[in-house]
């Protein structure tokens, strides 16, 4: 409970001005908890929690994982680290810095305050993943010295390291293993696939698929994703996950581009540039366990999630 109040929380969350992190502190404190935001700005904005701010229970700290930190809190949601391939690849050392070094810091505080501790995961974990879709037991199939092996590396000793907090302190951890995700509070220049489209497509410039775009993702809206990541911090001291979340709805990145085109009723043209190095042809989850032991599944299909997300960039680019 918190120092201040003690019926109110106090949760830390890291990464939290990014994409995700945004929502997770707007929705922690809707359902009336205290929020610490940890972020050093590197992919995330004040924009995306601007109009939290105001809020007496909100309170931002500007600081880089990678370095110690000492707060007091009662959970903690692990989510900084950049997360699109243009990003993370920017600076693949800091991503491993951040991943790493990151999910140690928040691992000791956790371990010095005995509080239990989520993190972010993702399902690049899998790599280019030879089972379809993909189940947890799943061990994957990752180049460790390719362009995206900083992240998708960073991102499985993260899970080593929570693993072993778990086995060798005792410490409560969950760990939830996160499939594309998309949404309000992207940054129109994330890169990731969903915001380039819908910001090319309103732009009306050409929509660029890689490769032949018959590689497929599953795209989950991040209200969803939200809803599931505080279900598994919720759920008994023996889960420790990690638990698939996302949305099992496969697509061709193709059948994309071409659901943007409808949706905006843009005039962009599709074309076609090169397949990055080590891009997964096809990536969908298994969400059984999620369903079964956080009874969680999404509810808002791709092409609803896609008008939300075309609003909110077209609000963007109007107030601009
Ligand atoms: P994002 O880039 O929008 O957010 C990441 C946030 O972390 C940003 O605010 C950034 O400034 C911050 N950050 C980065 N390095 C930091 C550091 N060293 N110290 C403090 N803050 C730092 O990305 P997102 O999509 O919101 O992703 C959030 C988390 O979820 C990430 O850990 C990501 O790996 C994970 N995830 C996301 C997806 C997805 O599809 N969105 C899929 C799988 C996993
Ligand atoms: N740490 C932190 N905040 C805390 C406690 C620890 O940032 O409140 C950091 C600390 O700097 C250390 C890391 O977490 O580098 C791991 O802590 P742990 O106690 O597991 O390891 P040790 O301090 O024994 O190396
Ligand atoms: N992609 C694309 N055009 C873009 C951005 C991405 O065709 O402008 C493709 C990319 O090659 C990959 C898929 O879309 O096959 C998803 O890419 P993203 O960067 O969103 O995430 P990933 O799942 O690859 O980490």
């Amino acid at each position: 409970m918190s120092y201040t109040n003690p019926y109110r929380k106090r949760i830390l969350v890291t990464g939290g001005a990014g994409f995700i992190g945004s929502h997770l502190c707007e929705r922690l404190l809707q359902e009336g908890n205290e929020v610490i935001c940890v972020d050093n700005f590197y992919t995330g904005s004040k924009r995306n929690i601007a109009h939290l701010l105001t809020n007496p229970y909100f309170e931002v700290i500007r600081h880089d994982v990678t370095f110690p930190l000492y707060v007091e809190v009662d959970e903690i949601y692990n989510l900084a680290c950049p997360a699109s391939p243009v990003h993370y690849q920017f600076d693949p050392v800091q991503t491993t810095k951040t991943s790493v070094h990151g999910a140690i810091n928040m691992l000791g505080l956790a371990k010095r305050l005995k509080v239990k501790i989520l993190q972010a995961s993702t399902s690049e974990v899998y790599g280019d993943p030879s089972v379809h879709p993909q189940v947890e037991e799943y061990w994957g199939n990752v180049n460790p010295i390719g362009i995206r092996a900083c992240y998708d590396e960073g991102k499985r000793c993260a899970e080593t390291l929570f693993f072993d907090y778990h086995r060798q302190h005792k410490l409560q951890i969950k760990v939830a293993r996160i499939f594309n995700t998309y949404g309000p509070n992207m940054h129109p220049n994330d890169g990731r696939v969903v915001s380039n489209f819908i910001v090319q497509a309103l732009k009306g410039e050409d929509i660029t698929v890689y490769g032949d775009g018959s590689q497929t993702r599953s795209f989950c809206y991040v209200s969803d994703l939200v809803s599931g990541l505080i279900k598994l911090m919720n759920t008994d001291p023996s889960i420790t996950g990690p638990i698939n979340l996302g949305n099992p709805g496969e697509f061709t990145i193709l059948e994309l581009a071409e659901k943007v085109i409808k949706l905006t009723g843009s005039k962009s043209k599709i074309i076609f540039k090169p397949l990055p190095q080590d891009d997964p042809k096809q990536r969908r989850p298994d969400i059984s366990k999620a369903k079964e032991i956080l009874h969680w599944q999404p509810a808002i299909p791709l092409e609803e999630g896609l008008k939300y997300t075309i609003d909110y960039f077209k609000k963007l680019f109007g107030e601009q």
